[in-house]
């Protein structure tokens, strides 16, 4: 007889190998970290002996289940910011929270907190992708939960790393480390495609196949993700990242929203792992993904909880009873996604899906010993019918809850018995992350004070020049302003003509100053629009010192400037302006250089919201000393154009427009 080291006896056995075998009474002999045996009791006690013999005590032995698309570390931004839109939600709260709190410790503590829900709730495995990937690779190794951890890729700074650059750095060094280890499997994750760029992809793909690991990529996530990659390439993600060597890496494409058939079909072409996240999709309104038909095409599919911000917990035996209500519900077919299929993906298919179907997954011998006891017994899953035996599927998909999982078992290591943790403290994290919720809190109520920090915190704000030298003067006709700047004493450096959406937001406390989204569209001389750009100022109350004849046309304020990388929609979402107003003009936009000086000279015409055509004579500086002198010579550049002092305007247009329609 061959020697176990344990063998668990008296339970209903579920291996989810490709036959689906039930063993009932059935026995699982372990040796070392892997499964020796599984099979009907009797026939288990009659080929192996041990010294340790446990009885299941007719609870369902199975594997482990395998989360295949998390951020762990986020549980520590659990309930931060919830209710939004995806875009608000991450650039504007988690992304800015993550600038400036994401530390290893951060990292350590967010994943430690992850594995003891993890191990609460029956997942063995999880498929993770943050940053400071090494210090979750620690954290899960000390607690000895298995991970696939994959190190983010973004063209942003992050919170570990200043450029990309630093980013592939830190994957070759995370590969190097983790390569062999028995419990993690380093790899690779560019973020998605609109966070990376061709090169960072390009890099990704030659890295995977180097060390022949794992690529980690949020796919087709949302609707306006695809259509605006369609709007600047011509075609969907699955093409694109195509080009540039992914699908020939072992990729898992988590979300996979929007894709249409074409897409699927090269995905279980190429083998790409699928990880649906339906409380992720159903909670930021992403939509629903096309899981039947993945599933009817072959593709691997796996079930991931997304990270715990957007979820907002880690439970697997929920997700996988959405994933199959879900697929119901969008097929109009209640057997779309029967019990049976929705538990192979969250063991079986999840463990192909992230590329680790050799190790994991069922209870086969050879394989790793991950697995589960549940028990099935609590009244909300009373009585139990034995006449169909997949009847113990609908059992676990459609009444269990998490807490009716007692043990949990990775690589042989037993890590709660009878729902006692073994290896973490769960009083200690508490009280940690406590704390760091604090932190946070007075950080956001700090920040959310003050619409500049509000501006720094979504990247790129950066100073102008604060001294302003400006006159504006009404007239009738532009024809001669545009007769006099043509004479020889003035030298035309450059002229534009734009087209000028401004959208003004104001705030309850005026010292805020005023937000400006401007929309330019550049027109070409035949008048067609031959560009657009989109720029978010923040302008800060002016403080003219109106003394003095030349003082009428010299300001100083603040001025701060932003390419506006977001929607107009995102920005009155994440500022919530109290008031917010439209002003449309034309501008031919001159820059001219008059005694040696070079000045801006703009002729508006006000389209929207009345008819009024202005001259804006404009300069700014850093120098106080220079804009006096500016000052004095725009009064020259104002007689030599033949405006008329007594027409000049003090206000700004967004002033003119507010009194206007307040009268
Ligand atoms: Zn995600």
């Amino acid at each position: 007889m061959e020697k176990a080291d344990t063998i668990l006896t008296n339970a209903i056995v579920l291996t989810m190998d490709g036959s689906y075998h039930i063993y009932n009474p059935g026995a699982l002999a372990i040796r070392d970290a892997n499964i020796l045996a599984v099979g009907l009791q009797d026939d288990i006690e009659k080929a192996y002996t041990t010294d340790e013999i446990l009885d299941c005590g007719g609870k369902v032995l199975m594997p482990g289940l395998i989360n295949t698309h998390t951020h762990v570390p986020m549980t520590l931004l659990r309930g931060l910011a919830d209710d939004l839109r995806l875009d608000v939600w991450l650039m504007g709260y988690m992304m800015p929270v993550e600038r400036q709190f994401v530390t290893p410790e951060f990292v350590k503590l967010g994943t430690k907190i992850a594995c003891a829900e993890f191990i609460r709730t029956g997942v063995t495995c999880f498929n993770d992708m943050y940053y400071f990937e090494d210090a979750v690779a620690e954290a899960t190794a000390e607690v000895g939960l298995r991970a696939l951890v994959t190190q983010t890729v973004m063209k942003f700074p992050a919170p570990d790393a200043s450029s990309y650059e630093v980013s592939l750095a830190l994957c070759e060094d995370l590969i190097k480390k983790w390569k062999n280890h028995p419990l993690i499997v380093p790899g690779l994750a560019p973020h998605a495609v609109y966070t990376t760029t061709p090169e960072i992809l390009s890099s990704i793909a030659r890295m995977a196949q180097e060390y022949d690991v794992p690529v980690h990529f949020h796919v087709a996530e949302t609707e306006s993700e695809v259509s605006n990659l369609r709007m600047e390439q011509g075609i969907p993600v699955i093409p694109y990242v195509r080009r540039f060597g992914l699908l020939d890496t072992k990729m898992i494409a988590a979300h996979c929203v929007w894709v249409d058939e074409g897409e699927v079909r090269s995905m279980q072409h190429a083998n790409v792992g699928i990880a649906h996240n339906p409380s992720s999709n159903l909670k930021l309104a992403s939509g629903i993904a096309p899981i039947k038909r993945m599933l009817d095409l072959n593709c691997n599919v796996g079930i991931g909880t997304d990270g715990p911000a957007s979820n907002n917990d880690l439970d697997m035996i929920e997700e996988m009873r959405l994933a199959s209500m879900i697929a119901k519900v969008s097929t109009s077919d209640p057997t779309a996604l029967p019990a049976r299929q929705v538990l192979a993906m969250a063991t079986s298919m999840g463990a192909k899906a992230i590329h680790m179907g050799d190790k994991i997954g069922s209870l086969v011998p050879g394989k790793r010993a991950d697995l589960i006891l549940m028990d099935l017994s609590p009244i909300h899953n009373q009585p139990h019918f034995r006449r169909d035996p997949n009847g113990i599927y609908a059992q676990i998909i459609y009444a269990a809850k998490a807490t009716d999982v007692t043990d949990v078992m990775v690589n042989g290591q037993w890590l709660m018995t009878n729902r006692v943790l073994t290896t973490i403290d769960e009083a200690q994290l508490i009280a940690t992350a406590s704390e760091m919720a604090h932190q946070i809190d007075e950080f956001l109520k700090n920040r959310e004070e003050s619409v500049l920090s509000k501006l720094v915190a979504i990247g790129g704000a950066s100073e102008e020049e604060s001294f302003e030298v400006q006159a504006k003067v009404s007239v009738a006709d532009l024809e001669p302003v545009i007769a006099a700047l043509a004479r020889p004493d003035v030298e035309i450096v450059r002229l534009r003509h734009y087209h000028e959406y401004d959208t003004y937001f104001s705030f309850k406390d005026p010292g805020q100053g005023r937000l400006r989204y401007r929309e330019d569209e550049f027109l070409g001389v035949d008048g067609r629009v031959e560009s657009v750009r989109s720029r978010l100022t923040l302008i800060g109350e002016t403080n003219s010192e109106r003394s003095g004849n030349a003082s009428e046309i010299f300001l100083s304020r603040s001025r701060y400037l932003a390419p506006a990388v977001h929607s107009l929609r995102f920005y009155n979402e994440y500022f919530k302006p109290e008031r917010s107003l439209e002003i449309e003009k034309n501008r031919l936009r001159y820059l001219i250089r008059f005694q040696g000086i070079e000045f801006f000279v703009n002729l508006d015409t006000i389209q929207k919201p009345f008819s009024g055509k202005f001259v804006e004579i404009k300069s700014r500086t850093w120098s106080r000393q220079d804009a006096d002198n500016k000052t004095q010579l725009m009064q020259d550049l104002l007689i030599f154009l033949g405006l008329e002092p007594s027409a000049m305007v003090t206000e700004d247009y967004v002033h003119m427009v507010e009194h206007l329609l307040g009268s």
